[in-house]
């Protein structure tokens, strides 16, 4: 089949398109004929390499994948040869103490399709059958992919873990990112009042156009000032952070009272300074996210079929422009997700 293998870190140029061997499913395993890979900023670091990250080498990265099953090995039920999946972008044992109690970013053998073993930038993958979801059939293989890793984390951070509730006001940073655009719509599925940012006019209206009812052009405007100007002294709920370094300190100044700032990354820096009187004296909160669980993920897949969660798509590349990819997505030159079609 054709794949793409990251065999070394470094820049765009590493991504080669090599013809490799089939995977071999295990019993427990069913073959899956790749229709959609929606890209994420992970590939990027993986391509790049993180000192200390467990990222494996070689490896067909890409996390975000919809297709139709193949085969299945002797223990996969409740699927057969030509079903339409959208799959389960984590790995965990599914047995320990965190599995059953749904915490599966926790467990201790916690991994990621397309990063802790081969993913999705291929014709074909083998994948565990607890990772399998029927695709609704209202959407396509591209928007179940560019649905999956990003709405699951982007619900992680704000049900589970922020528990933004009807009525409260969310700041969502980078509204036509990709995790970004897919809390603005769980935000508004949950009857939230959102403010986003973003860089550009274009942007900012994409983000308007999903649902974000305040919007602030952090390039022209001070985000601070600007969330101000819409909810005054009394700040915000929740923020929804993935920037880090000074957008994560001056977003704590947009809490208010019992507000929680939730995060899931640190693109700019992951040293930051809390002022602490604030964050005891306002009973606020700082809360940490990874991806999800499965059970999150079975409820997004129900709420894909009502057609609340529709991912922005930026682009749909085949898979031997993955290079253009990585750079659309490395310069932000996108909005919403980057899809490859194998
Ligand atoms: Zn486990």
């Amino acid at each position: 089949m054709r794949a793409v293998v990251v065999r070394e870190h470094g820049g765009p140029e590493v991504l080669k398109l090599e013809e490799v061997a089939d995977p071999s499913p295990s019993p427990g395993e069913a073959l899956v004929r790749v229709r959609a890979c929606a890209l994420n900023h992970l590939d990027v670091w993986h391509r790049r390499g993180i000192p200390g990250a467990p990222f494996l080498l070689p490896c067909i990265t890409g996390a975000d994948i919809a297709g139709d099953i193949v085969s299945v090995g002797g223990e996969v039920t409740g699927f057969a040869p030509g079903d339409a999946v959208m799959i389960l972008p984590t790995l965990s044992c599914g047995v320990c103490e965190r599995c059953e109690r749904d915490e599966d970013p926790l467990c201790r053998s916690f991994g990621i399709l397309g990063e802790t073993c081969d993913g999705g930038l291929a014709e074909l993958v083998a994948v565990p059958a607890r990772n399998l979801f029927k695709k609704p059939e209202r959407l396509t293989y591209e928007q179940a992919a560019a649905g999956s890793l990003s709405t699951l984390t982007a619900w992680h951070m704000l049900v589970t873990r922020a528990q933004l509730r009807a009525g409260e006001t969310v700041l969502i940073h980078g509204g036509a990112s990709g995790v970004g655009s897919a809390a603005i719509r769980i935000a508004k599925h949950l009857g939230a009042t959102v403010i986003a940012t973003a860089s550009t006019s274009e942007k900012l209206e994409a983000a308007r156009s999903i649902g974000a009812d305040h919007l602030i052009n952090y390039a022209k405007e001070d985000f601070v000032q600007g969330t101000r100007a819409v909810v005054g002294k009394a700040g915000v709920d929740v923020v929804f952070e993935h920037v880090g370094g000074e957008v994560f300190e001056r977003s704590l100044r947009c809490l208010g009272w019992g507000g929680r700032l939730v995060t899931c990354g640190a693109t700019t820096g992951v040293d930051a300074k809390v002022n602490l009187r604030h964050l005891f004296f306002k009973g606020q909160s700082i809360l940490g996210s990874t991806m999800g669980s499965r059970a999150e993920f079975a409820e997004i897949v129900r709420l894909h079929a009502d057609g609340v969660l529709d991912p922005l798509i930026d682009r749909v590349l085949p898979l031997e422009e993955i290079v253009q990819g990585h750079q659309a997505l490395e310069t932000r030159a996108v909005i919403g997700k980057v899809v490859m079609n194998p």
